[in-house]
């Protein structure tokens, strides 16, 4: 409202005085309303139910209504996803598939197909990102959205579900969702509506509604975290509501206070935007410029290895293979190659070796090497059946998990030994990744 636009109002002084008032009254109001929105926040969580056996099901829809196991088939395999139907034998995630098969041998066991989830992840962040202000996708099937300033001219609650609605109808796929003032409360009472559902907890009301819950339905309290707070006689959320949080840390650090916090309803951790990434990339500066090809070989070797690794962990693919020098001189040059998707070690390994060969031409010293996959997809590795022997997948997934267990260095090629760490942050958690640019080899 601009009140100078209209002098006229102001003829008389008792009037100027009623337009000062309404002026003041209009920026108190404003003044709530900012205040208001700074404490309340509306933070939408979203879950995809069961989502990997969903996805299973929309191919094979005799699935449905059975026991589904998704996870490693070998004798050290794990559940990664069941069906409802599934854990009502008391099966879970990450329990043995040996120990899940024994309580459920009428189980369906399935391999998994890690493109198709991915396929489908997508397909669902694409909806919330067309439609939402800001989200953070915090795994494949999860998904914090920030509200807050939206009921100012929707209602959040309405406005959630028309967006579940959405999602169902453009994926076919179950999801619950629930709303409250922070990501705590939100992703409680999502499990609280599953499975299909949907929930709001009123802001005010985070206490009461987390009070007869078990401790067990807080977030960050895992099994072995429960079993020592069960052993101590807590068990329900409401039992820590009442003891002083002092107490808490005592008992368990730091970790006792954030639980503690957790069940008084309070949260104050942002959405984090997500970004997809579209290439990764490793450089490396030498200490000193060098002329020894072997040495560089190694070290791009160990970069395209590591890269790799990188593309297989976030389920995604590359087409496109850049290799980068910097001459002592500061001149940079590089050469890249398209390619069919692929995350496959050898091939890229392959290309990251030709290109530098073409690239590199003998005569100058160099002072910075670099690899970048650019053009990423989601999708898994589709195995060459005319090049991929069964001992060679099984190398390769001994290796990934080898890597996966004991981090990033933990095996590699013997021409890469030369090379120190390359790198250690998966690019794929939906922040980028702090990327050694300019590390000392
Ligand atoms: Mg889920």
């Amino acid at each position: 409202m601009n009140l100078n636009s209209e002098p006229a109002v102001c003829s008389t002084p008792g009037a100027a005085k009623c337009q000062l008032i309404i002026f003041h009254f209009l920026i108190l109001i404003n003044l709530v309303i900012t205040n208001f929105d700074s404490i309340k926040r509306s933070i939408l969580h979203i879950d995809l139910d069961t989502f990997f056996v969903s996805c299973e099901r929309l191919l094979n829809p005799t699935l449905i209504g059975k026991p589904v196991l998704i996870g490693g088939t070998t004798s050290r395999g794990v559940v990664a996803s069941c069906s409802y139907e599934a854990r009502r034998f008391g099966i879970k995630s990450a329990m043995p598939m040996r120990m899940a098969q024994q309580l459920c041998p009428e189980a369906i066991v399935i391999r998994g197909d890690s493109g198709l989830y991915s396929k489908y992840s997508y397909l669902v962040t694409e909806v919330i990102r067309e439609r939402a202000p800001m989200y953070e996708k915090s795994s494949i099937d999860e998904f914090y959205l920030d509200l807050t300033g939206m009921d100012h001219f929707f209602g959040c609650y309405q406005w959630a579900i028309e967006l579940r609605d959405q999602i169902h109808k453009e994926s076919s796929l179950p999801l619950s969702m629930g709303l409250s003032i922070n990501k705590t409360v939100s992703k409680v009472s999502t499990n609280e509506a599953k499975p299909n559902g949907h929930l709001q907890v009123i802001a005010g009301q985070e206490k009461p509604f987390l009070s007869p819950l078990s401790l067990q339905k807080i977030p960050s309290v895992g099994d072995k975290t429960f079993a020592i707070l069960r052993e101590m006689g807590l068990e329900k959320i409401h039992t820590v509501q009442q003891m002083p949080k002092d107490l808490m840390q005592s008992l368990l650090g730091i970790n006792g206070g954030a639980i503690w916090d957790k069940c008084q309803g309070i949260d104050q951790t942002p959405v984090i935007p997500y970004t997809e990434r579209k290439s990764i990339s490793i450089e490396r500066t030498f200490e000193r410029d060098t002329i020894d090809v072997h040495k560089m070989g190694s070290i791009l070797l160990a970069m395209a290895e590591n890269l790799a690794f990188q593309l297989r962990n976030g389920v995604k693919l590359t087409s496109c293979v850049t290799v980068k020098i910097r001459y002592a001189d500061m001149n940079v040059y590089s050469k890249q190659k398209r390619i069919p998707y692929t995350s496959c070690d050898r091939t890229l390994i392959d290309l990251t070796k030709e290109l530098f060969r073409s690239l590199y031409d003998r005569r100058l010293r160099v002072r910075l090497v670099g690899v970048r996959y650019s053009h990423l997809v989601c999708g898994g590795h589709q195995i060459n059946f005319l090049e991929d022997t069964e001992q060679q997948c099984q190398l390769y997934q001994a290796m990934d998990m080898l890597r996966k267990r004991y981090g990033q260095d933990a095996v590699k090629r013997a021409a890469a030994l030369g090379s120190r760490a390359i790198g250690r942050v998966n690019p794929f958690n939906g922040e980028p990744p702090i990327i050694p640019a300019h590390r000392r080899a």
